[in-house]
Protein backbone atom coordinates (compact mmCIF):
# COMPACT_ATOMS: atom_id res chain seq x y z
CA UNK A 1 0.00 0.00 0.00
CA UNK A 2 2.04 3.09 -1.09
CA UNK A 3 1.05 6.66 0.67
CA UNK A 4 -2.09 6.89 -1.77
CA UNK A 5 -3.67 5.23 0.55
CA UNK A 6 -4.39 5.38 4.17
CA UNK A 7 -3.19 2.35 5.64
CA UNK A 8 -4.39 0.40 8.28
CA UNK A 9 -1.55 1.98 10.82
CA UNK A 10 -3.81 5.52 10.57
CA UNK A 11 -6.70 4.19 12.76
CA UNK A 12 -3.31 3.61 15.54
CA UNK A 13 -2.58 6.87 14.78
CA UNK A 14 -5.82 8.31 15.57
CA UNK A 15 -5.86 10.92 18.28
CA UNK A 16 -8.89 12.37 20.40
CA UNK A 17 -9.59 15.44 21.97
CA UNK A 18 -13.14 15.33 23.94
CA UNK A 19 -15.83 18.48 23.88
CA UNK A 20 -15.20 19.92 27.34
CA UNK A 21 -19.43 21.36 26.75
CA UNK A 22 -21.01 18.28 25.62
CA UNK A 23 -24.89 19.35 24.05
CA UNK A 24 -28.11 18.05 25.35
CA UNK A 25 -29.09 15.26 22.74
CA UNK A 26 -32.62 17.05 21.42
CA UNK A 27 -35.91 15.19 22.25
CA UNK A 28 -36.82 12.28 19.97
CA UNK A 29 -40.02 13.92 18.76
CA UNK A 30 -38.61 17.56 17.63
CA UNK A 31 -35.83 15.99 15.91
CA UNK A 32 -35.74 17.21 12.24
CA UNK A 33 -33.12 15.06 9.56
CA UNK A 34 -29.31 16.51 9.48
CA UNK A 35 -30.17 19.71 11.54
CA UNK A 36 -28.22 18.51 14.63
CA UNK A 37 -24.73 16.84 15.20
CA UNK A 38 -23.22 14.78 17.60
CA UNK A 39 -20.31 16.58 19.63
CA UNK A 40 -17.70 15.29 17.76
CA UNK A 41 -16.28 14.70 14.03
CA UNK A 42 -13.18 12.97 12.61
CA UNK A 43 -10.80 14.55 10.52
CA UNK A 44 -8.00 12.99 8.20
CA UNK A 45 -5.82 15.38 5.97
CA UNK A 46 -4.39 14.72 2.86
CA UNK A 47 -1.18 15.91 1.04
CA UNK A 48 -0.14 15.12 -2.42
CA UNK A 49 3.58 15.28 -0.72
CA UNK A 50 2.78 13.42 2.30
CA UNK A 51 -0.19 11.01 2.33
CA UNK A 52 -2.86 10.94 4.35
CA UNK A 53 -2.01 12.31 8.02
CA UNK A 54 -2.99 11.17 11.16
CA UNK A 55 -6.93 11.11 11.73
CA UNK A 56 -8.36 13.07 14.62
CA UNK A 57 -11.48 12.89 16.91
CA UNK A 58 -12.00 16.52 18.27
CA UNK A 59 -15.27 18.49 19.05
CA UNK A 60 -17.58 19.27 15.68
CA UNK A 61 -16.22 22.87 14.44
CA UNK A 62 -16.33 25.11 11.71
CA UNK A 63 -13.13 23.98 8.74
CA UNK A 64 -11.19 26.59 7.90
CA UNK A 65 -10.85 26.85 3.74
CA UNK A 66 -8.90 29.03 1.52
CA UNK A 67 -11.71 30.79 -0.59
CA UNK A 68 -9.59 29.65 -3.46
CA UNK A 69 -10.38 26.03 -2.63
CA UNK A 70 -11.02 23.98 -5.04
CA UNK A 71 -13.81 22.03 -3.38
CA UNK A 72 -15.80 25.37 -3.62
CA UNK A 73 -14.95 26.57 -7.41
CA UNK A 74 -14.58 22.80 -9.68
CA UNK A 75 -17.11 21.04 -6.99
CA UNK A 76 -14.27 18.71 -5.45
CA UNK A 77 -16.21 16.79 -3.05
CA UNK A 78 -17.96 13.59 -2.62
CA UNK A 79 -20.07 12.00 0.57
CA UNK A 80 -21.63 8.91 1.65
CA UNK A 81 -24.42 8.58 3.90
CA UNK A 82 -25.38 5.39 6.61
CA UNK A 83 -26.54 4.59 9.40
CA UNK A 84 -25.53 2.84 13.23
CA UNK A 85 -28.31 1.87 15.28
CA UNK A 86 -28.70 0.55 19.09
CA UNK A 87 -30.48 -2.86 19.46
CA UNK A 88 -32.34 -3.65 22.71
CA UNK A 89 -29.12 -4.84 23.96
CA UNK A 90 -27.52 -1.92 23.99
CA UNK A 91 -25.12 -2.63 21.37
CA UNK A 92 -24.15 -0.70 18.20
CA UNK A 93 -24.02 -1.65 14.66
CA UNK A 94 -23.07 0.18 11.46
CA UNK A 95 -25.28 -1.69 8.56
CA UNK A 96 -23.24 -2.38 5.76
CA UNK A 97 -20.31 -0.06 6.07
CA UNK A 98 -17.75 -1.32 3.62
CA UNK A 99 -20.76 -1.02 1.25
CA UNK A 100 -20.10 2.61 1.59
CA UNK A 101 -16.33 2.27 1.64
CA UNK A 102 -16.18 0.85 -1.53
CA UNK A 103 -18.28 3.38 -3.24
CA UNK A 104 -16.72 6.22 -1.78
CA UNK A 105 -13.35 4.75 -2.80
CA UNK A 106 -15.33 4.82 -6.38
CA UNK A 107 -16.53 8.39 -6.20
CA UNK A 108 -12.69 9.48 -4.77
CA UNK A 109 -11.20 7.78 -7.80
CA UNK A 110 -14.05 9.38 -10.44
CA UNK A 111 -12.94 12.63 -9.56
CA UNK A 112 -9.11 12.28 -8.88
CA UNK A 113 -9.49 12.60 -5.39
CA UNK A 114 -7.44 10.04 -2.84
CA UNK A 115 -8.96 6.51 -1.92
CA UNK A 116 -7.96 5.57 1.14
CA UNK A 117 -8.26 2.01 2.58
CA UNK A 118 -11.68 1.36 3.87
CA UNK A 119 -11.24 -1.14 6.44
CA UNK A 120 -9.05 2.13 8.12
CA UNK A 121 -11.96 4.76 7.88
CA UNK A 122 -14.72 2.08 9.35
CA UNK A 123 -11.90 1.94 12.61
CA UNK A 124 -11.98 5.84 13.53
CA UNK A 125 -15.77 6.26 12.21
CA UNK A 126 -16.31 2.96 15.07
CA UNK A 127 -14.27 5.55 17.65
CA UNK A 128 -16.49 8.71 16.57
CA UNK A 129 -19.45 6.71 16.87
CA UNK A 130 -18.57 5.29 20.25
CA UNK A 131 -17.41 7.84 21.77
CA UNK A 132 -21.33 9.74 20.57
CA UNK A 133 -22.82 6.73 21.18
CA UNK A 134 -25.44 8.96 23.42
CA UNK A 135 -26.36 10.80 20.57
CA UNK A 136 -28.07 7.54 19.18
CA UNK A 137 -31.72 8.06 20.37
CA UNK A 138 -33.00 5.26 22.27
CA UNK A 139 -36.81 5.16 20.91
CA UNK A 140 -36.65 2.04 18.60
CA UNK A 141 -36.32 2.54 14.60
CA UNK A 142 -34.08 5.49 15.46
CA UNK A 143 -30.52 5.91 14.60
CA UNK A 144 -27.11 7.90 13.93
CA UNK A 145 -26.75 9.19 10.38
CA UNK A 146 -23.01 9.20 9.37
CA UNK A 147 -22.38 11.72 6.89
CA UNK A 148 -17.75 10.58 5.19
CA UNK A 149 -17.17 13.41 3.35
CA UNK A 150 -14.22 13.94 0.47
CA UNK A 151 -13.31 17.69 -0.46
CA UNK A 152 -10.32 18.98 -2.26
CA UNK A 153 -8.78 21.66 -0.46
CA UNK A 154 -5.71 23.28 -1.87
CA UNK A 155 -6.45 26.95 -2.35
CA UNK A 156 -5.45 27.87 -6.07
CA UNK A 157 -7.39 27.85 -8.84
CA UNK A 158 -6.81 26.09 -12.07
CA UNK A 159 -8.88 22.34 -12.92
CA UNK A 160 -6.52 20.09 -11.73
CA UNK A 161 -6.47 17.13 -9.31
CA UNK A 162 -6.19 18.75 -5.91
CA UNK A 163 -2.79 18.12 -4.10
CA UNK A 164 -4.42 18.81 -0.57
CA UNK A 165 -7.50 17.40 0.33
CA UNK A 166 -10.06 16.53 3.58
CA UNK A 167 -12.13 13.75 4.87
CA UNK A 168 -14.01 14.62 7.74
CA UNK A 169 -17.14 12.12 8.90
CA UNK A 170 -19.98 14.00 11.01
CA UNK A 171 -22.66 12.21 12.36
CA UNK A 172 -26.63 13.17 12.95
CA UNK A 173 -29.18 11.46 15.18
CA UNK A 174 -31.90 10.76 13.24
CA UNK A 175 -35.83 9.89 14.04
CA UNK A 176 -38.13 6.75 12.03
CA UNK A 177 -38.60 7.86 8.80
CA UNK A 178 -42.24 7.28 9.47
CA UNK A 179 -43.25 8.17 12.74
CA UNK A 180 -47.27 7.20 11.72
CA UNK A 181 -46.56 4.58 9.74
CA UNK A 182 -46.01 4.02 5.55
CA UNK A 183 -47.21 7.32 3.50
CA UNK A 184 -47.07 6.51 0.07
CA UNK A 185 -45.54 9.29 -2.44
CA UNK A 186 -46.50 10.98 -5.35
CA UNK A 187 -44.12 10.92 -7.65
CA UNK A 188 -43.65 13.24 -10.95
CA UNK A 189 -42.37 11.63 -13.98
CA UNK A 190 -39.00 14.27 -14.62
CA UNK A 191 -38.46 14.72 -18.53
CA UNK A 192 -37.02 18.35 -18.61
CA UNK A 193 -34.30 17.96 -16.39
CA UNK A 194 -32.13 14.85 -16.27
CA UNK A 195 -29.88 13.44 -13.03
CA UNK A 196 -27.88 11.65 -14.70
CA UNK A 197 -26.76 10.63 -18.24
CA UNK A 198 -24.10 7.62 -20.34
CA UNK A 199 -20.61 8.30 -19.49
CA UNK A 200 -21.85 10.99 -16.87
CA UNK A 201 -21.31 10.73 -13.33
CA UNK A 202 -24.71 9.41 -11.77
CA UNK A 203 -23.03 6.23 -10.50
CA UNK A 204 -20.73 8.16 -7.70
CA UNK A 205 -21.57 9.78 -5.07
CA UNK A 206 -20.69 13.01 -5.95
CA UNK A 207 -21.61 16.29 -4.23
CA UNK A 208 -22.08 17.92 -7.91
CA UNK A 209 -24.74 15.66 -8.37
CA UNK A 210 -27.34 17.03 -6.35
CA UNK A 211 -27.16 20.51 -6.55
CA UNK A 212 -29.01 20.64 -9.96
CA UNK A 213 -31.50 18.68 -8.44
CA UNK A 214 -33.18 21.13 -6.35
CA UNK A 215 -34.43 23.00 -9.06
CA UNK A 216 -36.23 20.02 -10.32
CA UNK A 217 -37.35 19.04 -6.97
CA UNK A 218 -38.84 22.40 -6.53
CA UNK A 219 -41.31 22.03 -9.67
CA UNK A 220 -42.60 18.60 -8.62
CA UNK A 221 -43.32 19.86 -5.13
CA UNK A 222 -44.50 23.10 -6.89
CA UNK A 223 -47.17 20.42 -9.04
CA UNK A 224 -48.04 18.69 -5.78
CA UNK A 225 -45.25 15.45 -6.47
CA UNK A 226 -42.96 14.37 -3.59
CA UNK A 227 -40.16 13.59 -5.46
CA UNK A 228 -38.80 13.64 -9.03
CA UNK A 229 -39.02 9.82 -11.04
CA UNK A 230 -35.89 10.76 -13.16
CA UNK A 231 -36.99 9.68 -17.02
CA UNK A 232 -34.00 9.01 -19.11
CA UNK A 233 -34.25 8.95 -23.33
CA UNK A 234 -36.87 9.63 -25.71
CA UNK A 235 -38.61 5.51 -24.39
CA UNK A 236 -38.95 7.51 -20.95
CA UNK A 237 -36.45 4.67 -18.78
CA UNK A 238 -37.15 4.78 -15.58
CA UNK A 239 -34.05 5.38 -13.51
CA UNK A 240 -34.15 6.76 -10.16
CA UNK A 241 -36.71 8.31 -7.22
CA UNK A 242 -35.27 11.38 -5.83
CA UNK A 243 -32.25 10.18 -4.12
CA UNK A 244 -33.67 6.50 -4.13
CA UNK A 245 -33.15 3.50 -6.10
CA UNK A 246 -36.33 2.39 -7.53
CA UNK A 247 -38.03 -0.85 -7.76
CA UNK A 248 -40.87 -1.76 -10.21
CA UNK A 249 -43.19 -5.30 -9.35
CA UNK A 250 -45.20 -6.79 -11.44
CA UNK A 251 -46.91 -10.09 -12.33
CA UNK A 252 -46.44 -11.43 -16.20
CA UNK A 253 -49.34 -12.95 -17.98
CA UNK A 254 -48.51 -16.47 -16.69
CA UNK A 255 -48.80 -14.50 -12.90
CA UNK A 256 -45.18 -14.77 -12.05
CA UNK A 257 -44.54 -12.15 -9.50
CA UNK A 258 -41.19 -9.87 -11.31
CA UNK A 259 -39.42 -7.71 -8.59
CA UNK A 260 -37.41 -5.67 -11.28
CA UNK A 261 -34.82 -2.68 -10.84
CA UNK A 262 -33.02 -1.28 -13.66
CA UNK A 263 -29.32 -2.12 -13.46
CA UNK A 264 -26.27 -0.53 -13.02
CA UNK A 265 -25.58 0.54 -16.53
CA UNK A 266 -23.60 4.18 -15.48
CA UNK A 267 -26.70 6.18 -14.63
CA UNK A 268 -27.64 4.37 -11.61
CA UNK A 269 -26.28 4.88 -8.14
CA UNK A 270 -25.32 1.47 -6.81
CA UNK A 271 -26.96 2.06 -3.61
CA UNK A 272 -26.66 -0.55 -0.49
CA UNK A 273 -30.37 -0.69 0.58
CA UNK A 274 -30.59 -2.15 -3.50
CA UNK A 275 -28.22 -4.31 -3.04
CA UNK A 276 -29.55 -5.53 0.35
CA UNK A 277 -33.13 -5.45 -1.50
CA UNK A 278 -31.71 -8.08 -4.16
CA UNK A 279 -30.02 -10.17 -2.04
CA UNK A 280 -32.53 -11.01 0.81
CA UNK A 281 -35.24 -11.60 -2.46
CA UNK A 282 -32.40 -13.92 -4.40
CA UNK A 283 -31.70 -15.70 -0.80
CA UNK A 284 -35.85 -16.40 -0.79
CA UNK A 285 -35.78 -17.20 -4.24
CA UNK A 286 -32.88 -19.81 -3.85
CA UNK A 287 -34.28 -21.31 -0.80
CA UNK A 288 -31.60 -19.88 1.13
CA UNK A 289 -33.72 -18.11 3.09
CA UNK A 290 -37.20 -17.66 2.43
CA UNK A 291 -39.27 -14.65 3.68
CA UNK A 292 -42.44 -15.00 5.53
CA UNK A 293 -45.11 -13.38 3.01
CA UNK A 294 -42.89 -13.18 -0.26
CA UNK A 295 -44.43 -15.38 -3.08
CA UNK A 296 -42.88 -18.37 -3.29
CA UNK A 297 -41.83 -18.02 -6.89
CA UNK A 298 -40.69 -14.51 -7.45
CA UNK A 299 -38.42 -13.43 -10.29
CA UNK A 300 -35.54 -10.91 -10.10
CA UNK A 301 -34.90 -9.11 -12.29
CA UNK A 302 -32.02 -5.90 -13.02
CA UNK A 303 -33.12 -4.98 -16.72
CA UNK A 304 -34.31 -1.46 -18.40
CA UNK A 305 -37.93 -0.96 -17.77
CA UNK A 306 -39.95 2.21 -19.47
CA UNK A 307 -43.11 4.35 -18.39
CA UNK A 308 -44.77 2.69 -21.52
CA UNK A 309 -44.50 -1.12 -19.84
CA UNK A 310 -45.78 0.56 -16.16
CA UNK A 311 -48.65 1.69 -17.95
CA UNK A 312 -49.63 -1.12 -19.99
CA UNK A 313 -49.14 -3.28 -16.92
CA UNK A 314 -50.87 -0.91 -14.73
CA UNK A 315 -53.96 -1.58 -17.65
CA UNK A 316 -54.07 -4.95 -17.86
CA UNK A 317 -54.03 -5.19 -13.78
CA UNK A 318 -50.39 -6.20 -13.73
CA UNK A 319 -48.99 -3.87 -11.74
CA UNK A 320 -48.14 -4.83 -8.30
CA UNK A 321 -45.90 -2.32 -6.71
CA UNK A 322 -43.45 0.60 -7.02
CA UNK A 323 -41.22 1.87 -4.12
CA UNK A 324 -37.92 3.71 -3.88
CA UNK A 325 -35.04 2.50 -1.64
CA UNK A 326 -32.58 4.11 0.20
CA UNK A 327 -30.79 4.47 3.37
CA UNK A 328 -33.10 7.45 5.00
CA UNK A 329 -36.12 5.69 4.74
CA UNK A 330 -34.91 2.44 3.67
CA UNK A 331 -38.58 1.84 1.70
CA UNK A 332 -40.68 4.16 0.49
CA UNK A 333 -43.85 3.53 -1.18
CA UNK A 334 -44.99 5.25 -4.28
CA UNK A 335 -49.15 6.01 -4.83
CA UNK A 336 -48.78 7.77 -8.21
CA UNK A 337 -46.69 9.20 -11.51
CA UNK A 338 -47.72 12.23 -13.04
CA UNK A 339 -46.62 11.63 -16.59
CA UNK A 340 -47.95 13.42 -19.42
CA UNK A 341 -50.38 15.48 -17.67
CA UNK A 342 -52.38 13.09 -15.76
CA UNK A 343 -51.51 10.26 -13.34
CA UNK A 344 -50.89 6.82 -13.35
CA UNK A 345 -52.27 4.94 -10.54
CA UNK A 346 -49.51 2.77 -8.32
CA UNK A 347 -51.57 -0.60 -6.15
CA UNK A 348 -50.63 -0.17 -2.58
CA UNK A 349 -51.40 -1.99 0.18
CA UNK A 350 -53.69 -1.66 3.34
CA UNK A 351 -50.91 -0.01 5.69
CA UNK A 352 -49.32 1.78 3.20
CA UNK A 353 -47.36 -1.19 1.65
CA UNK A 354 -47.29 -3.50 -0.97
CA UNK A 355 -46.91 -7.27 -0.78
CA UNK A 356 -43.39 -7.86 -2.01
CA UNK A 357 -41.49 -4.67 -0.05
CA UNK A 358 -43.33 -5.24 3.04
CA UNK A 359 -41.48 -8.43 3.72
CA UNK A 360 -38.71 -7.49 2.31
CA UNK A 361 -38.51 -4.08 4.44
CA UNK A 362 -39.62 -6.12 7.95
CA UNK A 363 -36.55 -8.54 7.26
CA UNK A 364 -33.86 -5.64 6.48
CA UNK A 365 -35.08 -3.19 9.31
CA UNK A 366 -35.40 -6.18 11.58
CA UNK A 367 -31.37 -6.96 11.01
CA UNK A 368 -30.52 -3.05 10.83
CA UNK A 369 -32.14 -3.02 14.47
CA UNK A 370 -30.47 -5.83 15.87
CA UNK A 371 -33.97 -8.52 15.91
CA UNK A 372 -32.48 -10.59 13.18
CA UNK A 373 -28.87 -12.20 13.53
CA UNK A 374 -26.62 -11.04 10.31
CA UNK A 375 -23.15 -10.26 9.22
CA UNK A 376 -24.03 -6.87 7.63
CA UNK A 377 -24.14 -5.49 10.98
CA UNK A 378 -20.58 -4.00 12.28
CA UNK A 379 -20.13 -4.22 15.92
CA UNK A 380 -19.00 -0.72 17.12
N1 LIG B 1 -29.74 7.05 -5.42
C1 LIG B 1 -29.28 8.25 -5.06
C2 LIG B 1 -29.13 9.30 -6.11
C3 LIG B 1 -28.93 8.50 -3.72
O1 LIG B 1 -28.47 9.71 -3.35
C4 LIG B 1 -29.09 7.48 -2.76
C5 LIG B 1 -28.74 7.73 -1.32
N2 LIG B 1 -27.38 7.43 -1.08
C6 LIG B 1 -29.57 6.23 -3.19
C7 LIG B 1 -29.89 6.06 -4.53
C8 LIG B 1 -29.76 5.09 -2.23
O2 LIG B 1 -28.51 4.59 -1.83
P1 LIG B 1 -28.33 3.88 -0.42
O3 LIG B 1 -29.26 2.73 -0.41
O4 LIG B 1 -26.90 3.47 -0.41
O5 LIG B 1 -28.66 4.89 0.61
Amino acid sequence: IGRDFMTGEASSRLTITKTTSPKELPPSKSLLFGRTFSDHMLRIPWTEATGWGAPSIAPFSDINLSPGATVLHYAQSLFEGMKAYRHEDGTVTMFRPDMNMKRMNSSAQRLALPTFNGDALIECMKELISLDRNWIPKEPGHSLYIRPTLIGTNGTLGVAPPNEALLFVITSPAGPYYPQGFKPVPLHGTTEYIRAAPGGTGAYKLSANYAPGVVAQKSAAKQGYAQNLWLHGPEHWLTEVGTMNLFVVIKDRDGVTELITPPLDGMILPGVTRDSVLTLARNHASGAKRLQGLPDAIKISERPINMAEIILSSKEGRLVELFGTGTAAVVTPVERIGYNGGDVMIPTGEDGMGPVSKPLWTELVGIQTGAIKSDWNYVV
